[in-house]
């Protein structure tokens, strides 16, 4: 039989975490034939909620899952793992500067980002949802000098997911029907969701759209999907942000399409050096590759650079913290 793979997911007892660990375990993240072992990585207080997931964990007897192990210990929740979720942040609460947020999370994420370095498996490959989430991966990133940079990723994936979503039923059709689409940047409200690459039947989305709704509708709908969100349903969402997550790594792990992944900058389209930028991806052999030679109109470049200049801002004041 093959050996389990181990998949370690931090903020294990939070909502994401929750909607997360039962399709990680169905066999939805890495695939229906791969055994995978789950590490659940919590601060002290949420252990005992975690420990709780993990009972049902256990009583959903799910064939695929070898083993479950709860921990607040960094070093053994990622020691051999090949893929960490980490979910697990601190949020922005009212009245709390930007340095305060990035400084809390530095302190969680650097750590972190050690841990993996020490401990996980060669083959490591980490996916970050906490927000503030491109920041909080290269944090992680630059405590783990012995692991390949390009490990280090961040998901916007559900936005890429929220934009299809939002496309299709404006036009009309399946979200099958839509294709190529990408969100370029930030996970943030200055994400640029392009309709200008995006095709439905072939034909470019933008030209099968009125531009006011382009432009006052579409994007603002998807950049604020997550306010909307907490507003109908007066909690943040989660089954939809777990959702993302599966995607990014099935398809980074088993290869895909064009998609949206945040993964650090080679300099293409502009975007600075080691910055973990939202691009077009396809995923091969095991890797992200940024898709190439795609034309920018001056409306989606000035989208596209206003979204990277706050990126280069959160590294410029994660530097002078001392964070990285
Ligand atoms: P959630 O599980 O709802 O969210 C976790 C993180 O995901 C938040 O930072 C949230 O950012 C982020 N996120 C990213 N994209 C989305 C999205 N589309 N929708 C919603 N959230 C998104 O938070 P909970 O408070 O329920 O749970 C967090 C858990 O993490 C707690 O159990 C806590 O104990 C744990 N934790 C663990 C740590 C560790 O393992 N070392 C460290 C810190 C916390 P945002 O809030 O900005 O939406």
């Amino acid at each position: 039989a093959q050996t389990p793979v181990k998949v370690t997911v931090t903020g294990a007892a939070g909502q994401i975490g929750y909607a997360l660990l039962f399709r990680i375990a169905s066999g939805q993240l890495l695939g229906a034939d791969v055994p995978v072992k789950l590490s659940l990585l919590e601060i002290p207080q949420a252990v005992k909620a975690a420990e709780g997931t993990a009972m049902e964990l256990d009583d959903c007897a799910f064939p695929l899952l070898s083993g479950i192990e709860v921990t607040d210990d960094a070093n053994k929740a990622f020691d051999g793992a090949s893929v960490a979720l980490l979910v697990g942040a601190r949020p922005r609460t009212a009245g709390m500067e930007r340095g305060d947020l990035l400084q809390a999370n530095g302190g969680i994420f650097g750590p972190q980002g050690k841990a993996i370095n020490d401990n996980a498996a060669d083959d490591i490959r980490v996916l970050v949802v906490g927000n503030p989430a491109n920041t909080n991966a290269l944090i992680a990133q630059q405590h783990a000098p012995d692991v390949p940079a390009e490990r280090f990723t961040a998901m916007t994936r559900l936005d890429h997911n929220r934009a299809l979503s939002q496309l299709a039923a404006k036009l009309q059709v399946p979200v099958t029907e839509v294709k190529k689409m990408t969100i370029w940047g930030n996970h943030s409200a200055t994400q640029y969701p392009d309709l200008y690459h995006a095709e439905v039947g072939g034909k470019i989305a933008a030209e099968q759209v009125d531009e006011a709704w382009l432009r006052d509708t579409f994007i603002p709908t998807v950049a604020k999907r997550g306010a909307a969100i907490i507003e109908a349903r007066g909690a943040s969402s989660a089954a939809s942000a777990a959702n993302a997550a599966i995607d990014h790594v099935y398809d980074w792990v088993n290869g895909s399409e064009w998609t949206s992944a945040a993964i650090p900058s080679d300099g293409s389209y502009g975007v600075p050096e080691g910055l973990i930028s939202s691009f077009p991806v396809v995923s091969r052999d095991g890797r992200w590759e940024i898709i190439q030679g795609l034309e920018i109109d001056a409306f989606s470049r000035e989208r596209i650079d206003a979204s990277v200049r706050e990126l280069e801002e959160e590294r410029a004041a994660v530097r002078q913290l001392g964070l990285i």
